[in-house]
């Protein structure tokens, strides 16, 4: 089991060693090594079992360090960066030759982010080097949301954890791509599109590319737990519930499931809340003794989207 504590000074040393610190932010937790150090970041690859095709976010402290990693930052990117960090936003813009090709998988793009976590954000500001960080599971489960999490997963292969307590925002960023100075959104994520949109105008979004997964969070079976999800509305689900079922509910419990086997995400209807909790939820009825899960689906806007994304992508 890996070293939980506060101490930036540890992380930092850690980090500049070459070695694996997990990080809190305000979406899930990261698996963070020197993204400027090509053999720490394949120890990010090995901890995790990730594939090589899959890139990873480097996180900034400001925008000003992003700017050093970019050939040409798009003006539209930077606007957003301005107005949405620190926050749950990834911006994909083209990338420097100073970043290593293991960390973008050979895009000439790289992902960039500054998280909105005061820990990590001063670990950030110490360091001389931006982290790569992906989340800190193994690859296509389930992220971690708390210390207990990376740990429970990672524990052995990390080797310290710096304990930001439970994710604020509990999932992972919005991606957004540029392509002719066109902001595209490749990843539903923490930030509402609706919140995007109000300040760029309508954005095109494309979430699915299993041929050439610019951002893995498109893979459509990511982000999955070992036991089986059914997904449905509350009229829907009450067709499973003689199955030895657990549930993953919005606001109500489910009828017919007894009600330590269910989990509510939100009882008074708040889908930022519904998100902090939801990957907690998978991950306790994953371990309890049920044959499936039945999870039902949110409204379908704010953060709604980006839960019934998680949740279908739980489920494929
Ligand atoms: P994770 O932190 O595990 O959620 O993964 C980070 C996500 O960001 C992955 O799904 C990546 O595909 C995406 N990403 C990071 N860098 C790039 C890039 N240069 N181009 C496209 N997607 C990226
Ligand atoms: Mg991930």
């Amino acid at each position: 089991m890996a070293e939980i504590g506060k101490d930036i000074h540890r992380a930092k040393q850690l980090l500049t060693e070459g070695q694996l610190v997990a990080i809190p932010t305000e979406t899930v937790y990261g698996l963070a090594a020197n993204a400027l150090n090509d053999k720490a970041v394949l120890e990010i690859f090995k901890a995790k079992s990730r594939p090589h095709f899959d890139p990873l976010i480097v996180h900034v402290a400001s925008l000003a360090q992003a700017e050093t990693l970019s050939s040409s930052f798009p003006e539209k990117a930077k606007a957003l960066a301005q107005k949405f960090w620190p926050g749950p936003l990834t911006l994909l813009v083209p990338k420097k030759e100073t970043v290593p090709d293991i960390v973008t998988s050979g895009l000439n793009t790289v992902g960039l982010r500054c998280p909105d976590h005061v820990l990590t954000l001063q670990l950030l500001q110490s360091l001389s080097f931006p982290l790569a960080a992906p989340s800190a599971n193994p690859f296509g489960y389930v992220s971690p949301t708390t210390p207990q999490h990376v740990n429970e997963q990672l524990g052995d292969k990390v080797a310290y954890i710096l304990d930001g307590g439970e994710c604020r925002v509990g999932i992972e960023s919005t991606i957004v791509g540029f392509e002719n100075e066109q902001g595209m959104v490749l990843r539903l994520g923490g930030l509402a599109i609706e919140n995007l949109e109000a300040f760029t105008g309508p954005l095109h979004v494309q979430l699915h590319s299993n041929s050439n997964p610019h951002a893995p969070g498109q893979l459509q079976s990511h982000y999955a737990p070992g036991k089986k999800i059914i997904l449905g509305t509350q009229a829907q689900l009450r067709a499973y519930t003689h199955l030895h079922a657990g549930t993953i509910m919005f606001q109500h419990a489910l009828p017919g499931v007894a009600p330590n086997q269910q989990i509510i995400l939100s009882p008074g209807g708040d889908l930022e809340e519904a998100a902090q909790h939801l990957f907690a939820a998978l991950r306790t009825l994953d371990k309890t003794a049920i044959d499936v899960i039945l999870a039902e689906l949110v409204p379908e806007h704010g953060l709604g989207r980006a839960i019934n994304d998680r949740l279908r992508r739980a489920a494929y």
